[in-house]
């Protein structure tokens, strides 16, 4: 079993489509671990996003990603950082196979619905930043 960070971003949670996007999530097998909605403030947003400090898009991202409340999660199942890629599709919807959750709920490269860690390093830190051990159920 492995765990990932998911996160339905503000303009999914905004536009009303968590419902549908947690349907995916668990259609496809995932477990949910641990669930939160929260409005992250620009610090928190900023910590989350810190390996991206340097992008030119940081400041208008991180701008976007406090602008209202995310639904923040613990995804659980076997190969669970790349099977939970795998059903967000590319960053860009433009770019994203038909059938993804972005190509079919993101409005653009930036407002792209979902986000899920990338690796497993990238996984433990994305999990301890929002959730301790005992909020893992
Ligand atoms: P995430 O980390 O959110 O799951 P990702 O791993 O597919 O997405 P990253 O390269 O890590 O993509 O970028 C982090 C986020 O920054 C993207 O999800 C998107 O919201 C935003 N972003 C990425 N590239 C751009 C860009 N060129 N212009 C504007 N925003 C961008
Ligand atoms: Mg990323």
């Amino acid at each position: 079993m492995e765990r990932t960070l998911a996160i339905i971003k503000p303009d999914a949670v905004a536009g009303r489509k968590a419902g549908r996007i947690l349907d995916r999530i668990e259609s496809a097998g995932f477990r949910v671990a641990a669930m939160t909605l929260m409005h992250l403030s620009r610090a928190e947003a900023e910590g989350f996003y810190a390996v991206h400090r340097a992008r030119p898009f940081f400041g208008s991202l991180t701008e976007f990603m406090a602008s209202g409340p995310a639904l923040v999660m613990v995804l659980e199942a076997p190969d669970a950082i790349k099977k939970w890629r795998t059903l967000m599709g590319a960053t860009d919807p433009a770019k994203a196979d038909a059938g993804t959750i972005r190509k079919e709920f993101a409005e653009s490269i930036e407002r792209n619905a979902t986000h899920g860690s990338d690796a497993p390093d990238t996984a433990a830190f994305e999990i301890g930043y929002f959730f301790a051990g005992m909020e893992l159920v």
